[in-house]
Formats: structure tokens, C-alpha cells, sequence
């Protein structure tokens, strides 16, 4: 069977890739290692994730901001602070002249959402559940074997292979790209509770001696949280029963939002920077987590990995999947994004971790700054945002011709 492209991985990335592609009227096979059901699928799961205004503009292009939208919560400030230190930072949307400064939604609603869209695109072939397992890439097209889990095996081409499987990659071995990878040590702890006040419409992020500490708002007054604690510690507390974990979880955060009850199921995720030595090899190109797996400290990686996906199909809009600058254009494209981002969160991380006395004064002092001095403020939110550099058609909202 000959495609126009090929997409490993048809999670949260995969998925939008495959949306965005749609009006482009290319042949497109999408491969899935998960059966679809929602339950199953580790990129659609409970986590909440924070949608920047890029991804929302991206939606908002493929006509499908609507159906997010019913689902998802507008954040319309974010406040920082510092554990055991007075003072905090603020973004402010109407300082910002948004009207928010993202939403948050769930990945499980998110995942529904995208799903039906695929069942609504005609000609897209999702193979699911199965999985690459051999690439032969030359000048004119890649050839895949594809196994399928019946046992079935098909073998494929397409003009373009796309990289949408995640940090772990096997599409990104399998063309020759190596990943550097830093372990935090930490891990993630994500749920969601009912705080006794309303956070409205609120963000918070904490830095804690154990690591940051995010409260995003929900529907029905509850809030999602990312606790991100050593390593050494995340078995412990994981194992807690709902009382000991809330009184573990309020300590950390303070009582800025009265009494914290009612928190649901926990889920631990360790937390590795991983980032790709090259973005593409012959007829071969990688997006999302699999170029770039950040610390979800600034709740970026999703929204970076959607402007991966706005610039591929923009090159693809305007150089046609055979011109040899294509690969070379996207590369050069993404790559002041993805090091700006993977520097602001790793830098953050590293920041906050430090409990040397100067260092602490330092970003006190920071902080301080980048209350009181707007520009600063706007810099910061614009990047947070998604709105900071040259950004492609669908990250503005402008649907591809
Ligand atoms: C705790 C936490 C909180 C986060 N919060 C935010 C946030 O608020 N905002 C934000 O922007 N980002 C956030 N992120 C980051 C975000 O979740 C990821 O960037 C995003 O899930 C990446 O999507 P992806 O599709 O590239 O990869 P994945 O979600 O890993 O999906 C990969 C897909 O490929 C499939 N697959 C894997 N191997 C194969 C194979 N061999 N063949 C075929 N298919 C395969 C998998 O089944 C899966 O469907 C957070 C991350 C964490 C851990």
C-alpha cells in the first residue's frame, strides 16, 4: 500500500497531526500501538493539561475549538510562589489583553474529541492496534513493516514518515536519531481534589522543597493537580490513603484555597528531559514528545508539540512532501522553539531546586522583578502563551490553504 505519510503514534500529537493534515487532501495512514478505547490509551489519560492560546488558535482552525471548549476551563491568571518565602509573581489575562491566558482540559475529554473528528475524515486509515517494525528509508519514499496484533504483517510505503510515538520513540531508532536524556529524579503525581475555595479560574504553581507543585482549575469547583516530588519519596506517597495524602498535599501547598477533600484516583509519572539529536533523517521527520520530552513544570510540552505539528503541515502546504528543502525548513523552523522551551523548563527545575541561601535570594529577588516590571511579565506570558517567535499558519488560527 503507497501513502502520502505515514504516522507513528496516533496519541494526543499523532491525532492533531493527522486532523491538521486533513484539508491538504493527502493520502494518510495513522499507526497505533493501543487499541482506541479510551481507557486504554496512555496519551489520552487523566491528566489535566493546559492548553495555550497557539493550540487553542490551532483548534480554532480546524474547526474543532467548539467541542474543546464545551470541555475545558479558562485560565485567566497564573500565580507563582515560592514555599516558605513571602511574596508571589502573577500573570494577569486582562493585563495581557486575552481574554484567557489558556484552558485547561482534560486528556481523556480532549482524546475523545480528537477521536470522532478522525472517524469523521474520509480516506484517513488508522491501524490500530499495531506498530512499525522495520523502517527502509531512500531518496524516493520509506518502506514499513507493519505488525499488526493479530499477528498480521503489512508492508507499506509513503512519502513521509512521521514520528508521533512518544519519548521512547521506536520510529526515531529505527531512522538513525539518537535522544539525550537527563533524569529528574522526580516524579509526578497527578489527580484531582475539591479545594474549599474556588480557585477562579486560577492556575497556581508552587515550588516546594520537594519540587513544584501546580493547582489547575476544573469544572464543578475541583482543581487537577502535578505534585512533583523526589523520586525517592513518590512510592510512600503514592501509597497514602486519601486523608494522609491531603494533609501531605495541603502542606505543601499552604491553605491559600482553605481545606483540600474529595481527591480521586493518583498517578505517578517519572520525569525525564529527552530531547532528539536531529529532527529528521531521509524522508523521515519527528514531532511532539518524540523530538521533545520536557518537565510539565510550565505545562508546555503538548502545546510545543502542537507547533511542531502547525509548522510541518505549513511546510508541507507550501513546498509539497518531494521538494528537498522541506526537511531542511522544518528543522531550522522548530529549532529555536524547541531550545527556548527545553531551556526555560530545565532552567526553572534546576532554579527552584537549589536551597543554597543565594540562590534563593536570587530568585526572590526574581521574582519580585518580574512582578513589578510589566515588560518582563508580558515577555514571560507571551512565551507561556505560545505566541512568542514566528508562528505557523494554524498556530494563528489560519486555517491551511
Ligand atoms: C504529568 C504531566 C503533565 C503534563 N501537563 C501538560 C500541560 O499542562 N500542558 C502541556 O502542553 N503539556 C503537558 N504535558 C506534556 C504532554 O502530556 C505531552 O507533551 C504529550 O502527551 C505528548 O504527546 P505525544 O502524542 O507526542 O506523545 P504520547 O502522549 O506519549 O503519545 C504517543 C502515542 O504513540 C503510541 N505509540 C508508542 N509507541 C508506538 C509504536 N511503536 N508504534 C505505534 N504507536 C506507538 C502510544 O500508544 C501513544 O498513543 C504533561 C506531561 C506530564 C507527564
Amino acid at each position: 500500500m503507497k501513502y502520502d505519510i505515514i504516522i507513528a503514534g496516533g496519541g494526543m500529537i499523532g491525532s492533531s497531526l493527522a486532523l491538521a493534515l486533513a484539508p491538504l487532501a493527502l493520502r494518510v495512514a495513522v499507526v497505533e500501538a493501543v487499541p482506541r478505547a479510551a481507557a486504554l490509551q496512555p496519551s489520552f489519560d487523566d491528566r489535566s493539561t493546559a492548553l495555550s492560546r497557539s493550540s487553542q488558535r490551532l483548534y480554532e482552525a480546524l474547526d474543532l475549538w467548539g467541542e474543546v471548549a464545551a470541555a475545558a476551563t479558562p485560565v485567566r491568571r497564573i500565580h507563582v510562589s515560592d514555599q516558605g518565602r513571602f511574596g508571589f509573581a502573577h500573570i494577569d489575562a486582562a493585563e495581557q489583553g486575552v481574554e484567557a491566558l489558556g484552558y485547561v482540559v482534560i486528556n481523556r475529554v480532549l482524546g475523545a474529541t480528537l477521536q470522532r473528528a478522525l472517524d469523521r475524515i474520509s480516506g484517513l486509515e488508522i491501524i490500530c492496534p499495531a506498530h512499525i517494525s522495520s523502517v527502509h528509508t531512500g531518496p524516493q519514499q520509506a518502506s514499513v513493516t507493519v505488525q499488526q496484533a493479530d499477528g498480521a504483517q503489512r508492508e507499506l510505503a509513503a512519502r513521509l514518515l512521521v514520528a508521533a510515538d512518544g519519548a521512547q520513540s521506536s520510529l526515531r531508532s529505527m531512522a538513525g536519531i539518537g535522544a539525550r536524556e537527563t533524569r529528574y529524579q522526580q516524579q509526578a503525581i497527578v489527580g484531582n481534589l475539591l479545594p474549599e475555595k474556588s480557585l477562579e479560574n486560577c492556575a497556581y504553581e508552587r515550588f516546594t522543597s520537594q519540587g513544584p507543585l501546580a493547582l489547575l482549575p476544573l469544572a464543578d469547583g475541583r482543581a487537577g493537580f502535578v505534585w512533583n516530588v523526589a523520586e525517592r519519596d513518590a512510592g510512600r506517597i503514592l501509597a497514602l490513603d486519601d486523608q494522609a495524602f491531603l494533609a501531605e498535599l495541603q502542606a505543601a501547598f499552604g491553605n491559600r484555597l482553605g481545606m483540600f477533600s474529595r481527591v480521586g484516583a493518583r498517578t505517578g509519572y517519572a520525569l525525564v528531559l529527552s530531547k532528539a539529536t536531529r529532527l529528521t533523517a531521509t524522508r523521515t521527520v519527528l514531532v511532539g514528545n518524540a523530538a521533545h520530552g520536557l518537565h510539565p513544570v510550565a505545562a508546555q510540552g503538548f502545546n510545543l508539540g502542537l507547533r511542531d505539528v502547525a509548522a510541518l503541515c505549513d511546510c508541507i502546504a507550501d513546498f509539497g512532501l518531494d521538494h528537498p528543502e522541506l526537511l531542511r525548513h522544518y528543522a531550522a523552523w522548530r529549532k529555536s522553539d524547541q531550545s527556548k522551551l527545553v531551556g526555560l523548563t530545565d532552567g526553572l527545575v534546576r532554579l527552584f531546586a537549589s536551597s543554597s541561601g543565594p540562590v534563593r535570594a536570587a530568585r526572590g529577588l526574581g521574582m519580585l522583578g518580574f512582578d513589578l516590571v510589566p515588560g518582563v511579565r508580558s515577555l514571560f506570558a507571551r512565551h507561556t502563551m505560545g505566541l512568542a517567535g514566528r508562528l505557523p499558519r494554524l498556530s494563528r488560527g489560519v486555517p491551511l490553504p
